[in-house]
This record gives C-alpha cells, structure tokens and sequence, in this order.
C-alpha cells in the first residue's frame, strides 16, 4: 500500500497518546483553529438504560472519544459538538440521548472542554441532495460544521459487510430517511445510498476504535474481540477500505465500498493507499459477518438445530429496516421459547419490503406494513395475517402468531431493554472487557 490516499494505523496502547499518533500518522486535522466547528460523530448504536448497556465492539469507547476531544482542543479548535442519533424504538422517548450521554461520561467531557451535546432527533433536519434526484434529511449541526469527526467502531455488519465510517453517518439522518436507504429499488439499494452518505457532508476525518471489534455486528448479539487498533485517514473512503481489510474483506466483498470507489474513480485493489504506521498484514483478523442460516433458508441455524419445524422464517434481506431488524430478533427469540416439540402448521413469515410467498403455504405472517401493503391482498397466499405497524408492535405480533398456532410469549417481545444484557453476561470476568473504557474519569 504506497499510493496517496494517507491512512495512519496505529496499536492502541494508552490513553491520549495513543489517539494522537494515530491522528499525526494521518497527516494531523488539516487546517483547523479558532473558528472551526467540528462535529464528532461517534457510534452508540442502540441504548438501554434498564440494564448494562450495550458496549464492547457496539459503540465507540468513551476513552477514544475524549481523547480525539482533547487531541482537537490542543490543535485550537473552537467549537466542537459530539452527536448521535441513536435508534429507539419509541420515538417518543425523549430521554435515551441523555441515559446515553450520562453513562458514558460525555457530561465529563462538556465540563472538561467545554463542548455540546447534540441528540439528533431533538433538533431539525434539512433536506440535502445526495445524488440527482435522492434527497436525504440531515441533522443541520452536522450540516453546518467546518469538519465531521467520524468514531465508528471496527465491526462487521449483518447487512452491508462492514459498519465503519460512511456507514456511521446513517446516525445523522432522520427515521424516513434511514426507512428509505433500505430501499427495495435495485439501483438505489441499501448499499448505493449508504456509499452517497458522505456526499453532501463536509470534509470528514475518520478515526475507526478498534480497540474493541465486533463479529457478526452491529450489534450486542455479535461477538466482540479485543483487536488494540486505531485507523485514521482525512479520506473517509481510505480509512474505510483499510478498515475492510482489518476485518478481512477485500473492497470487492463489500458493495458500499466498491459503489463509493466507482463514484469516485477509485481502484478497488487499496493501490492508492499509503498506510503509515503498522502493518496492516499483521493487524487482519478475519471477522464474519452474516448469521448463519440452515440449508435451504427457513429457519436460524441455531433454530433449525433444536428441531424446530412447522415455521417458515426467510433470511432477513437489505430491505429490512433497522427497526423491523431490531424486533426481528426478538420474534426469532419468542419462537425458539415457544417451540414444545410439535410442529406448527405450516406457517410462513415475510419481512422487509421485498420479500414474495412461497407457494402453497397455510399461514403467511405479513411483519410490518411494508409486508402488509404488499401482500394484504395478495390471491395466492392462503391465510393472510397482517401485523401492519412500522416496526411492528410487540401485542400485534403475538396475535397474528397466536392465529397461525404459535404461542408466544408478548413479554419476550418487550424485551429489548434488558435483552443486551443476556449478551453481555458472557464478557463478565474476562478482564480484556474492561468497563474503563466507557467511563470518563
Ligand atoms: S415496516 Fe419495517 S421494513 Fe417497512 S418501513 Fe417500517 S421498519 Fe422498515
């Protein structure tokens, strides 16, 4: 890697030090001072303040985002915000951002080095033009900085690969916004409108924390590893590619990748990238990404092995949505608690906004209105049964299962607040997991 596309990687060794170097092999913030207001954008993901939250690998570590704070505060910056626009399934919860903030230790942060706290959902969006004719709504603070500072965490994702920087920026637009980048469009796919994120932002630096990774992410029910690596590049795309690589894909292997280094007449080899620092050879620790399904697609492998039959549960596709993904979990969950050992009917379950039936089924499951829309009166599916919200509610779903014959659990479906913490249970007394990380002293 010799080109001219600057990536700076460096080992995580310790606090403040270590984030400088990464930023200083990346050739430094470019030309920044007094009057330059930058956004941090760091990656929180998903929130629960009922139990521990979600964190190793989930969201980006407390520690890298006070020392980028302190890293831009030596370098004269004179504005910065840090802002998330976290999923919740409630969008009426007005206090997630604040749970969030608070324990991560970001009111610290605002005491020590004077900056604001922005939860995206509480302030506006503007509509901005990411490609001829598809507008996104971005949160305007971000719009109107000089520079974004982009916190991803180095992990892999379920649906696009990798989740590093452009990925990140999916936090800073609005709920129709997301719904709409998991478009069932085969041209303006998931992957084409994630790559045109950066488009209409300001300049972006990258730094990916990998001091934590996540197999099979983005979120808690993925595997976390303590990987010690920073990446940081002024080229949000390089930082991403190298990122890539880390966790073992080539920028072939990764859709967004290869559509935002076509739009930017890039090549797709890493040949105009210069990495200094460490070997990035020496770094790779192959990541999965996808869950794994049994041979012919219908049920969770871990599913189809304790002999679940009678259900019929495709593969989730890029057309699922964050929040029908997040209850698609937990329906999978209330399933498997529920199974008694006789099988069900012959029941289908459709998701997403592309999905078809299969033919002669007796039960067909519509999760969502996109589902409901499409296949409400749909003359070959045999017993249609709509659960219309968008997500879906938890008193719904169980209903419409409760019709096809599968008895579940409503509780088991309102469990996303604690559901983290069944995850988590497995880091408890290893002492590479270390909550320092997510505190600020
Ligand atoms: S029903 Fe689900 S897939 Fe459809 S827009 Fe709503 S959240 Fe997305």
């Amino acid at each position: 890697m010799h080109g001219t596309f600057r990536v700076g990687l460096v080992r995580y060794e310790k606090p403040y030090a270590s984030v400088a170097a990464a930023v200083e092999s990346a050739g430094g913030w470019g030309s920044v001072g007094p009057d330059t207001r930058v956004f941090i954008k760091p990656n929180i993901v998903c929130w629960t303040s009922a139990t521990v939250f979600p964190k190793w690998g989930v969201i980006t570590t407390s520690r890298v985002v006070e020392d980028v704070v302190r890293c831009l505060r030596d370098a004269g910056v004179g504005t910065i915000r840090i802002g998330e626009g976290m999923v919740r399934l409630d969008p009426k919860d007005k206090t997630l951002a604040d749970d969030a903030f608070r324990a991560l230790g970001y009111e610290t942060v605002v005491r020590r080095y004077g900056v604001t706290l922005v939860d995206v959902f509480k302030r506006p969006f503007r509509k901005t033009a990411v490609a001829d004719g598809v507008e996104l709504s971005f949160n305007v603070d971000a719009l109107d900085s000089d520079l974004i500072v982009d916190l991803p965490v180095l992990k892999t994702h379920a649906q696009t690969v990798v989740s590093l920087g452009i990925k990140n920026l999916k936090g800073l637009i609005d709920i129709p916004s997301r719904k709409r980048c998991h478009s069932p469009d085969p041209h303006w796919n998931l992957h084409r409108m994630v790559a045109a994120l950066p488009k209409a932002l300001p300049p972006i630096f990258t730094v990916i924390d990998g001091i934590f990774s996540n197999e099979r992410g983005p979120a808690f029910d993925g595997t976390a590893h303590r990987m010690e690596v920073l990446t940081a590049s002024r080229d949000i795309l390089s930082a991403d590619m190298v990122g890539a690589f880390l966790l073992g894909y080539g920028v072939r292997d990764v859709p967004h990748l290869v559509y935002a280094a076509e739009d930017a007449g890039r090549p797709t080899d890493l040949s105009d990238i210069r990495v200094v620092g460490e070997s990035p050879e020496a770094l790779r620790r192959p990541h999965a990404y996808g869950f794994d399904y049994n041979a012919d697609g219908s049920l969770p492998e871990a599913m189809a092995k304790m002999g679940i039959r009678g259900v019929h549960y495709r593969k989730y596709d890029d057309t699922l949505c964050t929040y029908c993904s997040f209850m698609n979990g937990l329906v999978l969950t209330a399933i498997a608690r529920a199974w008694q050992g006789t099988p069900w009917d012959d029941v289908e379950v459709l998701t997403g906004k592309a999905m078809n039936p299969s033919p002669g089924k007796k039960h067909t499951i519509l999760l969502g209105r996109c589902m409901t829309q499409r296949h409400r009166d749909n003359p070959s599916i045999a017993h249609p049964i709509a659960v219309p919200g968008c997500p879906p509610k938890p008193e719904q779903i169980a209903r419409a299962f409760h019709e096809a014959g599968i008895v579940m659990d409503p509780a088991v479906l309102k469990s996303h607040a604690v559901y983290p913490g069944r995850f988590l249970k497995r880091y408890a007394g290893r002492p590479e997991f270390d909550e320092a990380f997510f505190q600020v002293h």
